[in-house]
């Protein structure tokens, strides 16, 4: 049988911060949706699981866990799915943004006036 007694624990300080979720014996179900679940029911139940992220006192270190490994599915953080899309798309372009501006300034550098 393989020792893992010297291998690293688990990184415990980066999910604690669950301990503390509002959605703590919550179903998850109310969280994450049917694959068949459209139109109102759908809206229904992602504003009743973003009713207990507003009183979630972990709401942004669940979101900010949410973009940063990019979940596909559910609401994290009191955004669902779309709204995280966008979140990111939009980061993504102020992003691209910053860099070209970057690019240009360091570009422009060295060059005289002629
Ligand atoms: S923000 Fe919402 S999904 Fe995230 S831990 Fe809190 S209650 Fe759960």
């Amino acid at each position: 049988m393989t020792d893992v007694s010297r291998l690293p624990g688990a990184i415990r300080h980066q999910w604690d911060w669950q301990l503390d979720a509002a959605c703590r014996g919550v179903d998850s179900s109310l969280f994450f949706h049917p694959s068949d679940e459209r139109g109102d029911a759908r809206q229904e139940r992602e504003e009743q699981s973003k009713r207990v992220c507003r009183s979630c006192p972990v709401r942004t270190a669940c979101l900010l866990h949410s973009l940063r490994a990019r979940e596909k599915f559910g609401v994290w953080g009191g955004l669902g799915e779309q709204e995280r899309r966008a979140l990111l798309a939009s980061r993504q372009r102020r992003g691209r943004r910053w860099r070209s501006a970057a690019r240009n300034r360091t570009a422009g550098r060295g060059r005289t006036a002629a």
